[in-house]
């Protein structure tokens, strides 16, 4: 599941290649928006909001996708012949300009909206991590509004804040020593945990590896995501999967028995700068 700092990046690189360009081409290859035509629109902007994509055109329009579990965007050049790709199906969107082309793939959320009523798409969403105005306060603030939900959720919750997918949650839990099941209101530094997700992300915004580590390489670049049944590289115990959620929304943490015990509310508040974790 693409995380914020992807999101982030697609919507840079869409911003940099289409804004202020004249709309040349418009295809949409899904049943609702399947007679719409943005030729002739100029593409103001593109931003990203949490996970989710903002397309904003001329006349108060705005085009709004989310990634979900395998949505992607890419950006080829112009003229874009989707007859020489493979899974040419799998395409939802080609928007192109003179010089470039946007190319939606996956999008299981694909909607146009006008941009003065975007906050009824993403007008939910919490503080976000990328965002020019995030605002940590404020994320603690909606953190703590319910304290008996668990550190796993509570930080995928995109009301609390946006933009931490499932790494940046397993992570987060293993950096600041928390167990997933632990309650939000158990959780000793809270303050330090929502400034940790903003550093983690800032620093991996521009990355196309993520690490959270200090180490880039392969296998190392993350502490245990994804690394169930290996050992521990702080202390050597083997990681553990772990299953939370309920419904759809069942997902998986890996996590260190031994770095985070059940019942702990976590590592302690820091004296200022003394913080360990390298990103
Ligand atoms: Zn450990």
């Amino acid at each position: 599941m693409p995380e914020g700092d992807t999101v982030y990046r697609q919507a840079k690189r869409m911003n940099e290649a289409l804004a202020g360009e004249l709309v040349t081409r418009s295809d949409f290859r899904v049943p609702q928006l399947a007679t719409t035509n943005l030729v002739g629109r100029t593409v103001l902007e593109v931003a990203s909001r949490g996970k989710h994509l903002l397309h904003r055109f001329s006349d108060d329009l705005t085009l709004h996708t989310h990634l979900r579990m395998d949505g992607e965007w890419q950006v080829r050049a112009s003229p874009f012949d989707d007859r020489r790709v493979r899974n040419a199906f799998e395409i939802r969107t080609i928007l192109g300009t003179k010089k470039s082309t946007a190319v939606g793939w996956r999008l299981p959320v694909l909607e146009l909206l006008r941009t003065s009523d975007e906050d009824k798409a993403v007008g939910y969403l919490g503080p976000d991590l990328l965002g020019k105005d995030w605002d940590a306060v404020e994320a603690v603030r909606r953190l703590q509004a319910h304290p008996d939900a668990t550190a796993a959720d509570a930080l995928l919750e995109q009301r609390n804040m946006a933009g931490v997918g499932n790494v940046y949650k397993n992570e987060l839990l293993f950096l600041r020593g928390l167990h997933p099941d632990t309650r939000v209101g158990a959780i000793n530094d809270l303050h330090a945990l929502v400034a940790l997700a903003h550093k983690l992300l800032v620093a991996n915004k521009d990355r196309m590896v993520r690490v959270t580590t200090g180490d880039p390489r392969p296998g190392r670049n993350v502490w245990v995501y994804g690394r169930a049944g290996r050992d521990c590289y702080r202390c050597g115990t083997k990681l553990q999967p772990h299953k939370h959620g309920g419904g759809t929304q069942i997902t998986s943490t890996t996590f260190c028995p031994r770095c985070q015990p059940e019942g702990s509310g976590g590592r302690p508040p820091a004296p200022s700068g003394t913080d360990e974790q390298t990103a």
